[in-house]
């Protein structure tokens, strides 16, 4: 059951073959069994998720059940929920319970899902690795002595160890992509705008956005139909008809013409990722997609941009906790402005402080215009590439990540070489578009590789169509960590 699709699990529910409080139920159970292990869960409240899987029983009982009615989902703890704790992995918010539900969380109460738990993640998304997290790092199920990615990482291991069978996550400049890489999952970063970012933690404003992250494409279509929508409350999301994702999951991959940046496929990307990328492409073409080369010369200044405006707006963001509002506050201090001081010394990790102090210097007087504006002008260029990419194609396909997961650890004192790695999910933030990865095969020690594909604006529908042919002729989508059947 664990393993089932969510087009099965919808079915088994309607038939009644199966409640969704058994099945909130046998997800408690994996998750009290698995995740000492893992640590993918912040927050579990068995209590409330029954009490949403009785709601839901109730109306399939009433016959007005949608296809997520009954289904325990898993939410980054970066999205607000009412009544949980939501601590966006930092001491800062340790204790911190959400007052509101943010839009998306709404959303899927609205389909009638219901809350699994709240997954661990990097301290205010900010990491590549799962490591910077207050609560601990996260371990990737595949091999329990590497990282699952990040910042995500707690919904990509929940969902690659089958203790959760969707989960949300949020990707600022990678971390849906690359932790679905790194642990053999699916995960969708949408156009900026297509999902409200309300009620979400912000880190960095212009580059976040929510997606769903799941086993499948078929999986990602119905989440992200759910997910996607109007919301006034996020004034950059943007009032348009979503598409019928799950129709176009029929399409298949036939005609498409995929673009091959000349710049992807360099000695930046370990060989054992390379091969099995190659592959995937190859049966892309197999199912009647074509190949045409496409150049993005500006992508090696995306990481060195990226590093300037993401802190810069994350500095702003993080302003807001000064321990007079909500969240951590020192409990000794001699006045106002010390209470200020040692609140954010002991409220913020290591990696929140650096890129508070970057964020902060480079908006200041007299380095704004050397940094802060010379960056937004690359962003420009950066978007102005992919727009001459997608002239001459209809999807942008590579990987998802230089190289499979690595050892905890191994990065964590080079900051500099972790957000180096980010150089093939960092360009689509900064340009705004949506891209996805997908399981494609197996690198060094066996560690899962993901295919990235990225569409032009609002063209989710076509990847998910390549990505969902990709996996009815393929079957690494369908892969169990050992250890985790
Ligand atoms: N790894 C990137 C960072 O550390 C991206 C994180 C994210 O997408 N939230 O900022």
């Amino acid at each position: 059951m664990h393993r089932a699709s969510l087009g099965e699990l919808a079915r088994e529910l309607s038939a009644k073959r199966l409640s969704a409080v058994e099945l909130t139920r046998a997800f408690l159970a994996r998750i009290e069994r698995h995740d000492p292990r893992l640590n993918a869960f912040i927050t579990i409240d068995a209590e409330k998720s029954l009490a949403q899987a009785r709601a839901a029983d109730a109306r399939i009982a009433a016959g007005d059940a949608g296809p997520l009615t009954g289904i325990p989902i898993a939410h980054k703890d970066l999205f607000c929920t009412r009544g949980w704790r939501t601590t966006c992995g930092s001491r800062m918010l340790a204790d911190w319970i959400a007052p509101y539900d943010a839009h998306v969380v709404e959303r899927f109460a609205a389909a009638g899902a219901v809350i699994l738990g709240k997954t661990n993640m990097d301290e205010f998304a900010m990491g590549s690795s799962n490591e910077t997290s207050h609560f601990g790092p996260v371990r990737n199920p595949w091999a329990l002595d590497a990282v699952p990615g990040g910042s995500s990482g707690g919904s990509a291991a929940a969902v690659a160890a089958g203790l959760a069978p969707a989960a949300t996550g949020t990707d600022t400049g990678g971390s849906i992509r690359q932790p679905a890489s790194f642990t053999g999952i699916s995960g969708l970063r949408p156009t900026y705008g297509r999902v409200s970012r309300y009620g979400m933690v912000a880190f960095a404003s212009s580059l976040d956005q929510g997606g769903p992250m799941a086993r499948s494409a078929a999986d990602l279509a119905v989440l992200l139909d759910a997910m996607a929508g109007f919301d006034p409350r996020d004034s950059t999301c943007m009032e348009r008809a979503k598409d019928d994702y799950v129709a176009a999951l029929g399409r298949g991959a036939k005609g498409l013409r995929l673009g091959l940046p000349r710049e992807y496929f360099t000695a930046d990307l370990a060989s054992d990722v390379a091969a099995p990328i190659l592959a995937a492409i190859e049966a892309l073409k197999k199912l009647g997609a074509t190949t045409v080369e496409v150049s993005l010369p500006n992508q090696h200044l995306s990481v060195p941009a990226y590093y300037v405006i993401a802190p810069a707006e994350a500095s702003s963001n993080l302003a807001r906790y000064d321990g007079v509002r909500y969240g951590h506050r020192a409990s000794e201090y001699a006045d106002l402005d010390d209470m200020y001081a040692k609140t954010r010394a002991q409220g913020f990790g290591a990696e929140a402080k650096r890129r508070i102090m970057i964020g902060t210097y480079v908006l200041s007087h007299g380095y704004y215009d050397a940094y802060y504006r010379q960056a937004q002008r690359v962003r420009r260029h950066i978007a102005r590439d992919f727009a001459e990419a997608f002239a001459k194609c209809d999807l942008i396909v590579g990987p998802a990540a230089p190289s499979v997961a690595y050892d905890l650890g191994a990065k964590k004192d080079d900051p500099v070489q972790m957000y180096l790695d980010d150089l093939y999910t960092i360009p689509i933030n900064l340009a705004g578009l949506p891209g996805m990865s997908i399981p494609c095969g197996f690198g060094a020690k066996g560690r899962p590789v993901g295919l990235q594909i990225v569409g032009n604006y609002w063209d989710e529908a076509r990847m998910l169509a390549a990505a969902h042919a990709y996996q009815q002729a393929t079957d690494w989508h369908t892969r169990v960590p050992p250890g985790f059947d």
